[in-house]
């Protein structure tokens, strides 16, 4: 641990981004993930000197909190893309796809259907990801490690989305490092090239096994 703890987000911004491109130098080939920065819970005015300082990819885990803060924020930087990465309800499918860009939580056959239609509906035809429950636990959402490969499938073919990548949440008192191995070995069964994994506590673990994006909160923006 290093004794000097960046103090402002700016800071703390660079700081992740050179361990990122440290551990990308590590893997042949490698190339740093994309930061999305998960600003849950956090207001403008937290999110603001991230934006200042360059960041553009970030976040959410709920929809109506999203709707509250991003549409302000957004105006003066019509760049920023905005990820949701929290589970989503059926019935708030439509607000979803008219202000995310990015939708890493397809998880079952009724929301992915819904998802399709309401795509087409609205012509915005986001990147999506399957998200799966890595560590099998009952409490957290995501499709089955042994259903991921039919359920990518369907989600094409039968739904029409454009699923991208795999996303996951390891269980959080295990190593990642295996979960996060045996994302990307799904995600190649599947034919998906993206990869979702790392957050605060192991982004450096999930850049080195291949993590095309981390999703960062804490470390960015302090406790919530
Ligand atoms: C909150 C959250 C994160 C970020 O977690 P930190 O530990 O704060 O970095 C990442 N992914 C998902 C799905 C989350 O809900």
């Amino acid at each position: 641990m290093s004794s000097n703890i960046p103090e402002t987000a700016a800071q703390r911004l660079a700081d992740i981004l050179a361990r990122l491109a440290a551990a990308a130098g590590r893997i042949e080939g490698g190339a740093a993930p994309h930061l999305v920065a998960v600003s849950k819970t956090f207001g403008a005015e937290a999110i603001a000197p991230l934006i200042a300082a360059g960041q553009r990819r970030f976040g959410e885990n709920r929809v109506q909190e999203a709707q509250g803060k991003w549409p302000g924020l957004r105006a003066d930087h019509p760049d920023i893309v905005l990820h949701l990465i929290g589970p989503l309800q059926t019935n708030k499918v439509a607000d979803a796809v008219a202000l995310f860009d990015v939708i890493e939580s397809v998880d079952r056959d009724r929301l992915a259907q819904k998802l399709g239609a309401e795509m087409a509906r609205q012509d915005r035809h986001l990147p999506c990801f399957v998200q799966v429950n890595i560590g099998a636990e009952p409490q957290k959402a995501g499709i089955a490690v042994d259903e991921t490969v039919d359920f990518v499938a369907r989600c094409r073919d039968r739904y029409g989305l454009d699923i991208v990548g795999l996303m996951c949440i390891p269980p959080a008192d295990a190593a990642p490092g295996p979960y996060f191995a045996q994302l990307a070995e799904l995600a190649r069964a599947a034919g998906v090239g993206q990869l979702s994994m790392g957050m605060s506590g192991d982004f450096e673990t999930a850049a080195l096994m291949g993590a095309t994006q981390v999703r960062v909160g804490s470390a960015l923006f302090g406790a919530r």
